[in-house]
């Protein structure tokens, strides 16, 4: 039997240039990272690319882990041979009947990347192609063959597959920095958080809870959420910030309807403050334009008007369903839509503010010790860690928080 191993593909737009080393280490690191302890050989560079040897009995885990690490755009389990052309065909053969049991066509796509290598592309092609048309009795089709079996002839080996598993595409995770990311227990703020993960940062959530004012409910929704974040590789840390008793301060000093918007400052502004410890460059929030009272322009600017970093708001331009049908395939859906009271729902007004101005707002705040207000949720922050290989911790924490 052949050697397996798993081809990974990675779109070469991103990475090229100067960046590119740094791209691929990356890249590298948070494979291994994926691949765990399924693979004790770790992942090989040949010839620029990257090839996973596994054993059969781990294949298809390996595929699928590695396909689901941003910077892939697909994986493929080979078959490994020498360039003896019995074995090609052999293994083209197994590779055809691996892909497709129900496949009425195929084609065979070699490629060259050895120069001393001296069949050519096009009569590899035929031979291998005549070898499975006789082995499997399938028709060939070159244009839109049901099953595309591709040989590539690498160095000192021979790397066949038809077996193929679509990533997420974007860029490695760490290559983008770092942000900081504003996680409720909903639908959307996961999403967003996994869209710039896919940008090539790395993702540090921070979730307020209504706790002491609610129970601790959204705290366990949002960490079973960042335990599916996790499987990106992107996402780091999570820190949890009681809010409660600062929404209530808010709420008995500040007008009803401008509350929403005076705790979202108030986030903002605990959120920059861990960003600072993290040396992140960003926040990220899962807001879409128009889609709650909240989420008009005026009140998107009265709350960017707290954050002197940049607040990215990945789904802006996103409707609902759209960020619904991204959940359920992110796989966060069902997790986002059990009932909890987070502080969301705590001392809500009748009819909040869908227009503020910033006058409104900082005039609102006027009767608030702001930084007493950042430094108390700071004192009651807790983390907790999630695998991320290119993550830096923050060496020290100001505060004495607990873990
Ligand atoms: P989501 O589905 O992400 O909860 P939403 O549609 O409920 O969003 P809002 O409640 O207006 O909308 O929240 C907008 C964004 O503000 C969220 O996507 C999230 O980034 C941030 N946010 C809201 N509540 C919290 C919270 N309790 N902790 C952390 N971030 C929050
Ligand atoms: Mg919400």
């Amino acid at each position: 039997m052949f050697e397996r191993a798993v081809l990974v593909h990675y779109h070469e737009i991103g990475l090229k240039g100067r960046n590119r080393g740094r791209f691929e280490r990356a890249l590298q690191a948070n494979l291994v990272a994926a691949i765990g302890e399924l693979s004790t050989v770790g992942v090989e560079r040949v010839a620029s690319r990257l090839i996973i040897p596994v054993s059969l009995a781990n294949a298809e885990e390996v595929l699928s882990r590695v396909a689901a690490v941003p910077g892939i755009s697909s994986a493929s389990l080979a078959f490994v041979t020498s360039r003896d052309p019995a074995e090609m065909e052999q293994a083209a053969i197994l590779a055809v009947r691996e892909a497709g049991a129900s496949a009425k066509t195929f084609a065979i796509a070699a490629r060259r990347s050895a120069t001393d290598h001296v069949e050519r592309s096009l009569e590899m092609n035929r031979r291998i192609g005549a070898a499975v048309q006789v082995a499997t009795g399938l028709g060939v089709n070159l244009d839109a063959p049901d099953v595309l079996c591709r040989v590539e002839v690498v160095q000192g080996e021979v790397y066949t597959y038809a077996r193929r598993v679509e990533g997420p595409g974007g860029l490695p995770v760490g290559t983008s920095g770092k942000v900081i990311s504003l996680l409720s227990a909903g639908i959307d703020s996961p999403v967003a958080t996994w869209r710039i993960i896919r940008r090539g940062a790395v993702a540090v959530g921070v979730h307020f809870s209504g706790r002491p004012q609610t129970d601790d409910r959204s705290e366990h929704v949002v960490a079973e959420l960042c335990e599916v974040l996790e499987r990106t590789g992107g996402l780091a840390r999570l820190y949890v910030v009681p809010f409660g008793d600062l929404q209530r301060e808010i709420s008995l000093a500040a007008p009803p309807d401008l509350r929403i918007l005076l705790y979202r400052r108030l986030m903002v502004r605990v959120a920059e403050a861990i960003a600072a410890e993290e040396r992140a460059g960003a926040l990220v929030t899962g807001e879409s334009l128009g889609q709650v009272a909240s989420q008009t322009l005026e009140n998107i600017a009265a709350v960017d008007q707290a954050a002197t970093l940049p607040v990215l708001r990945p789904l802006s331009g996103n409707d609902k369903q759209e960020i619904v049908t991204e959940a359920r395939a992110l796989g966060t859906f069902e997790l986002s839509t059990q009932q909890v009271s987070d502080c969301c729902t705590l001392f809500m007004p009748r009819s909040p503010e869908t227009h503020a101005s910033v006058r409104q707002v900082v005039k609102g705040e006027s009767e608030l010790d702001l930084p007493r207000m950042v430094a108390d949720a700071l004192a009651d922050i807790t983390w907790t860690d999630f695998a991320c290989a290119t993550y830096r911790a923050p060496k020290r924490w100001p505060r004495s928080a607990t873990l």
